[in-house]
């Protein structure tokens, strides 16, 4: 509060005047709140299997020393661990590099049935070793977005990923496309469709936060890292795009991304195969 004029007391033309400066200072704090959150997470996260490297050796150096076989169980274990360390931080990576340029609209064009094609084929071997199938229905003609194909195809990793995570052996992971309908005729939505465990109603708006998981254990043994979605949500935005979630506990999930359509696109003209 700064007086501007006049002698406190006074009246008339010389009474005290004085400015109030107020600074809403919620939104830095909740900003700083949750940058202190994630570090906290993070280091957790990567605490943890550190914790186990750290007992392993111990045990090695020490009691397990001459002792073949818990030594080969031992480094297993062992590989298994640097193996989430390395996930998380490939993963944290990701997401710091997005976050920065995630304003910056991209600037390539992308091929969506190309991308879809590679993205699946680089999984196969992870359905396979699930007992699962994968299952690619595409549009008979081109269909373009604009996009960095390489962040397009993260976001489709991850979601078949966790399509096979969280689906259950003998089950099939379907990606479909479809066109928008009115008002957005120009967006094309990628829907990939599991027959999984599903997801309780009230986690579904928050699955997309750093680290937010239904089941944190039950995620941690499947391998994953709680960031797969909060990178698919960034890398959406940035495209101008859509994330949509629909899932039925105990049936499955649905993940849409709707993306718009480059200008010129054959799937523009109404000819993508529609939603079944
Ligand atoms: P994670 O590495 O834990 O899979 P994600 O950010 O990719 O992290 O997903 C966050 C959480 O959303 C998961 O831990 C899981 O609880 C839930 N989830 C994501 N995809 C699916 C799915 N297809 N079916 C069921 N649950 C899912």
């Amino acid at each position: 509060v700064a007086p501007l004029a006049g002698r406190a007391g006074e009246a008339g033309e010389d009474a005290p005047a004085a400015f109030v400066t107020c600074f809403d200072i919620s939104a830095v704090r909740r900003v700083e709140q949750l940058r202190a959150d994630f570090v906290a997470n993070a280091s957790h996260e990567l605490r943890t299997p550190l914790a186990s490297l750290a007992g392993f050796i111990e045990t090695l150096q020490g009691p397990a020393r001459d002792d073949a076989e818990a030594r080969t169980q031992f480094l297993d274990i062992m590989a298994a661990q640097a193996a989430r360390m390395r996930r998380l931080i490939d993963d944290l990576l990701s997401l710091s590099r997005i976050e920065l340029n995630e304003h910056v609209p991209p600037s390539g064009t992308a091929d969506l049935r190309r991308l879809l094609s590679e993205a699946l084929d680089a999984l196969r071997p992870v359905a396979v070793e699930r007992r699962m199938t994968l299952a690619l229905d595409l549009p008979e003609v081109p269909v373009f977005v604009p996009g960095d194909a390489d962040q397009l195809t993260q976001v489709f990793q991850n979601l078949v990923d966790n399509a096979l995570k969280y689906g259950r052996p003998d089950t099939p992971v379907v990606l479909r496309l479809a066109q928008g309908q009115p008002p957005a005729p120009a967006m094309i939505g990628i829907a990939i469709v599991d027959r999984g465990i599903g997801i309780p109603r009230d986690h579904i708006p928050r699955l997309t936060e750093r680290f937010y998981r239904v089941n944190a254990a039950e995620s941690r043994n499947r391998g994953g890292t709680g960031l797969g979605l909060a990178i698919v949500k960034h890398i959406v935005n940035r495209h101008g795009g859509v994330l949509d979630i629909e899932s039925e506990p105990g049936e499955g999930s649905t993940f849409t991304v709707w993306l718009p359509l480059a200008a010129g696109s054959a799937a523009e003209d109404g000819n993508v195969v529609p939603l079944r």
